[in-house]
């Protein structure tokens, strides 16, 4: 039987989302306000200069790391203020975040699992967004096998006698990384070990002659990600995070803590796009179809139910809440990417004549940017693995198959 849920705000709840929404309404003034709605995912590279500034700004008043312990130099916000921070600053439009991956992912995991000294050094930095950070966890070989990393790393002397990690090896896919001061790497520390042990993870800075780092151009002429080879980077030899040979605990607890918090805000974004989407139809005549009328209609039934059901999820749902909400919303944001094909029509297979082939307008990115959805962050044959294994019960599948 499914338990009804309370989705009511307590009026301290909404008294904060009160102050964050005056918050914005003051400051996305002026040229700030130009950033509204500039950034995200596939469009990192949109005023990502102007966007750091902004964000330096927030961290001034307290509002990077709001789920931090105060402790750590967050606001401790409860994970239903976090949701509203979020759908707050969503619903402003405000500028993509720049610092995801160690704001959300790499801060909570030093505070589990780091040393006090590690949380001195980095956690500052982090929310003050001096210091980006980008994520090397995928390889040629091993993306959602990712127990197959082959990325080595030993301990040596420096060069002046201190002990230090020598890494060689490539990642893939890494986000950012072009913009991004230190990157976390799951390496392989312990000579002849399988799978997921004699692996560590460890803190890496990426500006030093043994780290190269290759753009991928993507298929919307955007180089988000890039190819990163480590040929003798070194790094300190106290920069891992938990003990040598046990990085695999550490590695699936940084995922754990993709809780979901900021993605559900991204209903809101989706929410924007579809109503912008259902203003095309009706100025260039698609509204008429009714086959058209019908999708559009589908896709605010289905956001709405995906919404309802991340909510439940973090509101104590059970162990299939993150994997049916990231099937979810993957799919949805890749038939909407669709959809927005066929409602502007031949349009759609034009680029604007700029001379550059590649100056998509925002239905064309859209497109072609949701392929993607359904790939990163688990892509969905792994979220229906997880399902069928871990919550149904279904047999596992078997070795070898991978
Ligand atoms: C936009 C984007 C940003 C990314 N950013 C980062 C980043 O910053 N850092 C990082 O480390 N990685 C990043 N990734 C990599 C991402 O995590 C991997 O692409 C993902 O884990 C899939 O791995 P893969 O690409 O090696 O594909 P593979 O794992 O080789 O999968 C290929 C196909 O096989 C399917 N498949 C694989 N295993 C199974 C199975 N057991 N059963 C059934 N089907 C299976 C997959 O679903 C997929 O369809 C990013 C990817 C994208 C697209």
């Amino acid at each position: 039987m499914v338990a009804n849920v309370d989705l009511s705000y307590s009026a301290e709840d909404e008294a904060f989302r009160a102050e964050i929404r005056g918050w914005l309404e003051q400051h996305l003034t002026g040229r700030w306000a130009e950033l509204r709605g500039l950034g995200g995912a596939g469009r990192d590279h949109e005023a990502f200069e102007e966007r750091l500034e902004w964000n330096r700004l927030l961290a001034e008043h307290g509002w990077t790391c709001v789920g931090w312990p105060e402790e750590h130099g967050g606001r401790g916000l409860s994970l239903w203020q976090q949701v509203i921070f979020h759908e707050e600053y969503a619903r402003a439009d405000a500028p993509a975040r720049v610092n995801h991956l160690g704001e959300e992912l790499l801060g909570p995991t030093l505070i589990a699992f780091g040393t006090a000294e590690q949380q001195a050094r980095f956690l500052p930095r982090i929310r003050t967004v001096e210091e980006l950070w980008a994520q090397g966890y995928s390889e040629p070989n091993a993306g959602s096998d990712l127990a197959n990393v082959q990325t080595k790393a030993r301990l040596e002397a420096g060069p002046e006698g201190q002990s230090e990690w020598v890494i060689d090896g490539q990642k893939v896919w890494t986000s950012n990384a072009h913009l991004s001061q230190w990157v976390f790497v799951l390496a392989r520390t312990e000579p002849g070990s399988q799978r997921h042990h004699g692996l560590s993870f460890l803190l890496v800075p990426l500006e030093q002659d043994g780290v190269e780092i290759r753009p991928i151009e993507q298929l919307t002429g955007g180089s988000e990600f890039n190819e990163v080879f480590f040929t003798g980077a070194r790094t300190a030899a106290d920069l891992v995070v938990g003990e040598p040979g046990q990085g695999w605990a550490v590695a699936m607890g940084l995922l754990g803590f993709e809780r979901g918090v900021s993605t559900l805000a991204h209903t809101l974004d989706y929410a924007r796009e579809l109503a912008d989407l259902v203003a095309v139809a009706k100025d260039n005549g698609a509204i008429d179809d009714p086959l058209l009328r019908d999708r559009l209609a589908g896709l605010k039934v289905e956001l709405e139910v995906i919404r309802a059901q991340a909510l439940r999820g973090l509101s104590g749902g059970g162990p299939e809440g993150p994997s049916i909400f990231k099937l979810g919303w993957a799919n949805w944001h890749k038939s909407l990417g669709e959809l927005a094909m066929d409602v502007v029509g031949p349009a759609g297979l034009l680029t604007r004549a700029s001379g550059t082939p590649y100056d998509l307008d925002e239905w064309q990115r859209l497109f072609l940017f949701s392929r993607a959805d359904t790939i990163y962050g688990g892509s969905d044959e792994v979220q229906k693995n997880i399902l069928a294994e871990r919550v149904l019960g279904l047999p596992r599948e078997p070795k070898g198959a991978r």
